[in-house]
This record gives structure tokens, C-alpha cells and sequence, in this order.
């Protein structure tokens, strides 16, 4: 069933209890662009206590925000309280809101007018703004002045840029100027909530456009870890970087071609998890070797996945579409390998040991990775009797 027919009960049921009930913000945008909806978000008039007595399971969870959860058939809704964001301090969201009546008070607050757009059960449309035909006309514009929107809360630059790239729309004129005369607000803004915003822009539809976009408004040069890298970003331009596919991708090419002299600080100085640390990295460490030919022990340490990523890249950086890569002939190499890990080594080291008598030592590692690689290579086979005997001869030597 349609996300929205699945939370359409739980509006109603607001109704009859006497309170007001829309589908608000980016799930509204969405259906009128005729795009797939994420997340369906509810605004109302009842207060969260109001709400949490109405349904029989909800969580608080952010009730100082006027969020309440609701689970219904299994799926979770975002239930808000009708509010505004009166205090804002140092360019940041507010830390209080004050509730309102009515649905336009709540509808100002929100940054464009594309979301500010609010339905009823019945599909009815509540526009104050004109977002619907912004939407048609592919614009994104700030609900009221857009300098002071931006000064109120200086990420909002960045969703609209964000959004330029999503949804491949532009920016309007004021928008646009208020974002270059506001850019360094951005600096005020928690690092996780700018990262957030970065890779729904690398991910989407138009890229390019929101770097260039970037870069013209100089908000790039208010960004952390971006303040002298425009010519890198520029030739970013020229390559046909929409056909990556992933967000480990586009952060391996922009450290490749920014060339920070030390990448792990700056995914660190990023707040980004460890893991995913590990596997930009990786990805990193194979762009910056000369380029790689995949032998069977090659392929066996990156592994498949890496290595398909570094050749897309590969072709990004030689101006192909990424998508030309031909995934197969990696693959057959790759499920061609004898073994995937030592894990799958016919012996153990305590094997080597009893055949040979002798003590343990640093030798036994080397032994080790010596077959290991020449039974990745297919010249001695994965089995007892083969290694056995291949130990014999090197131990005589
Ligand atoms: P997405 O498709 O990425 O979820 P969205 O527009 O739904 O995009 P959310 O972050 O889910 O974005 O926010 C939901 C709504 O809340 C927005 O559509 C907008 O109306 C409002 N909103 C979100 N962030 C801000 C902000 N920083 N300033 C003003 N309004 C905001
Ligand atoms: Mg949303």
C-alpha cells in the first residue's frame, strides 16, 4: 500500500479527537515532484502529551522539539506539535520552540518553500507560499527573506544545495546571493549535521551542480577541511563523477585529488565511524599505487568489492562513466581464487610444526605466507599432502 493510504488512519484518527492533522514537509515535496517518498512526517495541533494519550504506542522522542514517535501497523510516524523556532543563538537550529495554532505559523518556519507545503487526508493542498509552483518551475527559494533564514540557521545553505543536487533543481537569485554573502555562517554549524548534508549532495542526481555551486557562492571555503582545495574541486568538474555509486567512492577521489597530507586526519576531524574510515581508506591506498594489474594474489588482499571500486574510479579519473566498467571479468577472476582467506588453508601452523619438529620461531610466519601465496598463484595445491610434501623440499634447503 501507498506510504501515504498507510498513515492516512493515523490523521484521522487525530481529526476525530478534534485536532488538526497534515502531511507536512519533504514527503508533500515528493509527491507533487512524483518522487519516491522517504518518510511520511505529521504536523498537528495536538500537543505531544495529546498525542501520546490518543495512541496506544509512541515514544518521546523529541519531545522538547514537539516530536512524538508513532507506531502504527508496525511503521513509525514523526508526529509534530504545530510550532515556530523563536530563539535562535550563534547561527545554530534553536534549543526551544513555541508551540502555535495553526498550520501557516507552522508552515513559515520551514526553510523552502517546496517544504512548506502541507495536505490533508484528503489530498488537499495548503500552500501559502506558492511552493507547488516553485516546484514546477524547479526552484528552490527560501520561505521569506532568505539572508535572515539563513542567519537564523546557517545549514539551511547547505539543504539547498543539497536539494539543487537531489532533485536537480536551482537555486533562485536571492537564495543564491544570500548564500554567498552568509557563507562563512556555515562554521557555525556541528560537523555531523554538514556531513549529513555533503553526502545527500554527492549522492544525488546532479552533483556537479551543487559543487559548482559550491564553489561559487565560496561556501566551499567555509567548509572543514576544504578551505584551500577550489582548484581540486574544479577539476572534480570535469570528470564524470554522477556515475560513482557510493559515498566511500566519492570521499576516496576527493582526498586522491585535494592530496591532504594526512587523509585519516581529516575523515577523523570528519567524526566518521571507524569502519567506514577503514574502507575509504583502503580505497584510497590503491588509487594513490601505480595503476594496479590484478593478479590472482592482487585481487586475493583488496578483495572484490575494493577492487571493483578502484576501477570505477579508474575510469572516473580517465573521463569514462563508471558504469562502463565491465564487473565480470573481476568477478570470474576473483571466483576463480583457489582460497578467499588463510581460513581456507588445508593446514595450520601447528601442522608445520609437528611435521617439521622443529620450534616455533619468526620462520614459521614466513613459512606460512610462502604457500599461502604460491597456492594462491595455483603452482602448489590446497591440500595436506601437496603442502606436506612442498615442506619436506624447502625444510631439506
Ligand atoms: P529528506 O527527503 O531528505 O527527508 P526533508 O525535506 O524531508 O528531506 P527533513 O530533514 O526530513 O528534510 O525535514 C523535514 C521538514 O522539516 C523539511 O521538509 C522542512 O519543512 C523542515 N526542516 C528541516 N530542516 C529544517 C531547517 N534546518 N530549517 C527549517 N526547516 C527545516
Ligand atoms: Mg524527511
Amino acid at each position: 500500500m501507498e506510504l501515504f493510504e498507510k498513515a492516512k488512519p493515523i490523521l484521522e484518527k487525530l481529526i476525530k479527537n478534534g485536532f488538526e492533522a497534515y502531511f507536512v514537509g519533504g514527503c508533500v515535496r515528493d509527491k507533487i515532484i512524483q518522487r519516491n517518498v522517504g518518510d511520511i512526517d505529521i504536523a498537528t495541533s495536538a500537543l505531544p502529551e495529546e498525542v501520546m494519550s490518543i495512541f496506544p504506542k509512541t515514544v518521546p522522542t523529541g519531545l522538547q522539539h514537539g516530536t512524538v514517535l508513532v507506531i502504527h501497523n508496525g511503521e513509525q510516524y514523526e508526529i509534530t506539535t504545530f510550532r515556530t523556532e523563536s530563539t535562535y543563538h550563534d547561527n545554530r537550529r534553536p534549543s526551544e520552540v513555541t508551540f502555535v495554532k495553526s498550520i501557516e505559523e507552522d508552515l513559515k518556519r520551514r526553510d523552502f518553500t517546496m517544504n512548506a507545503i502541507a495536505m490533508t487526508p484528503n489530498n488537499d493542498i495548503i500552500d501559502p507560499f506558492n511552493g507547488a509552483n516553485d516546484i514546477n518551475d524547479g526552484l528552490i527559494r527560501c520561505v521569506g527573506d532568505a539572508k535572515e533564514r539563513f542567519q537564523e540557521d546557517a545549514l539551511r545553505m547547505l539543504r539547498g544545495i543539497r536539494f539543487v543536487s537531489q532533485l536537480d533543481f536551482r537555486l533562485n537569485d536571492e537564495t543564491y546571493n544570500a548564500i554567498h554573502s552568509n557563507k562563512e555562517l556555515i562554521e557555525k554549524i556541528a560537523i555531523e549535521r554538514i556531513s549529513v548534508e555533503i553526502e545527500k549532495m554527492l549522492l544525488g542526481k546532479s552533483p556537479k551542480k551543487a559543487i559548482d555551486l559550491l564553489i561559487k557562492t565560496k561556501l566551499l571555503n567555509h567548509l572543514p577541511s576544504f578551505q584551500y582545495c577550489t582548484t581540486q574541486f574544479l577539476e572534480l568538474l570535469d570528470l564524470p563523477i554522477q556515475s560513482l555509486k557510493d559515498v566511500e567512492e566519492f570521499w576516496a577521489l576527493i582526498l586522491y585529488k585535494c592530496n591532504f597530507e594526512n587523509p585519516e586526519k581529516i575523515l577523523r576531524s570528519w567524526k566518521m565511524s571507524n569502519g567506514r574510515i577503514k574502507q575509504i581508506l583502503n580505497i584510497y591506498d590503491l588509487l594513490i599505487e601505480t595503476k594496479i594489474e590484478w593478479s590472482n594474489t592482487k585481487l586475493y588482499q583488496v578483495g572484490l568489492t575494493d577492487a571493483i571500486k578502484y576501477e570505477r574510479l579508474q575510469l572516473v579519473l580517465d573521463h569514462l562513466n563508471a558504469n562502463e566498467l565491465d564487473e565480470k571479468i573481476l568477478k570470474s577472476l576473483y571466483n576463480k581464487l583457489p582460497i578467499y582467506s588463510k581460513s581456507d588453508l588445508s593446514f595450520t601452523g601447528n601442522d608445520l610444526l609437528e611435521w617439521s619438529q622443529i620450534k616455533g620461531g619468526p620462520w614459521l610466519k614466513e613459512v606460512i605466507s610462502e604457500i599461502e601465496y604460491l597456492i594462491v598463484e595455483n603452482q602448489l595445491e590446497n591440500n595436506q599432502l601437496a603442502v606436506k610434501e612442498w615442506f619436506g623440499n624447502w625444510l631439506q634447503k
